[in-house]
């Protein structure tokens, strides 16, 4: 099995969301200020869990993911699937004790996306932005030159979707340098991804390279959906987005 590639949007953001998170994404989600901000951080918990859960055959809200920061040990670093020991008892080890290899995952959202990548193992890096947020940006130089800002989208998430993905911080370069050469030049790959809505750029990433197309998902989907396990879950699915079914 390849990568996946799952997409979803701020408007699927719903309170009922939360059921499916732990109590430290909840607390994330409640420290953010802005509503969009708390949204896209929801999505994003989510979406992260309904994926991993399809891949291993689970419940969204039976997958452990570790956030501890690597620098700080605060709850906000990139995130981790744990599998439970082998061996464990409960609901946990029923659900998730075939696994043998937990994914590499990576989430980032932008303005209305919210994208997370799935590779079965090893790790992955994926990268969404709003070009416009790029050009509001002081001193950026899509905002001298506007036409340039979807190239300077492009460059921008190859450079976080590789970072994502291990490429080690003393070699990254400054987040406004072109880096497009070094970025094919890396022992890593990226590529890019189509986005469901325009004036978006998006990019995958993956040790070793090249990464290969991933097969890419929208969630909430129309058809094909995952059904919830209890009758209490049907409200965690809202109504598909509209733009989902425009490149499926
Ligand atoms: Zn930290």
């Amino acid at each position: 099995m390849g990568i996946e590639v799952w997409w979803s949007s701020l408007t699927a953001a719903d309170r009922s969301l939360r059921d499916l998170l732990d109590p430290v994404e909840r607390a994330r989600v409640d420290s953010l200020e802005h509503p969009a901000d708390r949204g896209r951080s929801l999505v994003g918990a989510a979406l992260l869990r309904v994926a991993v859960a399809a891949h291993l055959g689970a419940a969204p809200d039976d997958v452990l993911v570790d956030r501890t920061c690597t620098g700080c040990g605060g709850p906000h670093g990139a995130p981790r699937v744990i599998l439970p020991a082998a061996g464990a008892s409960g609901t946990r080890s029923r659900t998730l004790g075939l696994c043998t290899a937990a994914p590499g995952v990576s989430v980032s959202h932008s303005g209305l996306l919210v994208v997370v990548a799935l590779r079965p193992a090893g790790p992955v890096g994926v990268d969404v932005q709003r070009v416009a947020d790029l050009e509001d940006a002081p001193g950026s130089a899509a905002h001298r030159h506007a036409a340039g800002s979807t190239r300077e989208a492009e460059a921008w998430v190859r450079r976080e979707a590789l970072f994502k993905a291990g490429v080690r911080a003393s070699v990254r370069p400054a987040r406004r340098a072109p880096s497009v050469a070094w970025a094919a030049s890396a022992a890593y790959a990226a590529r890019s991804l189509s986005t469901p809505l325009p004036g978006y750029a998006a990019a995958l990433a993956v040790p070793g390279g090249p990464a290969a197309a991933p097969t890419v998902r929208h969630w909430p989907a129309a058809e094909g959906q995952r059904r919830p396990r209890s009758s209490s879950r049907a409200k965690v699915m809202p109504a598909f987005f509209s733009f989902g079914r425009a490149i499926a």
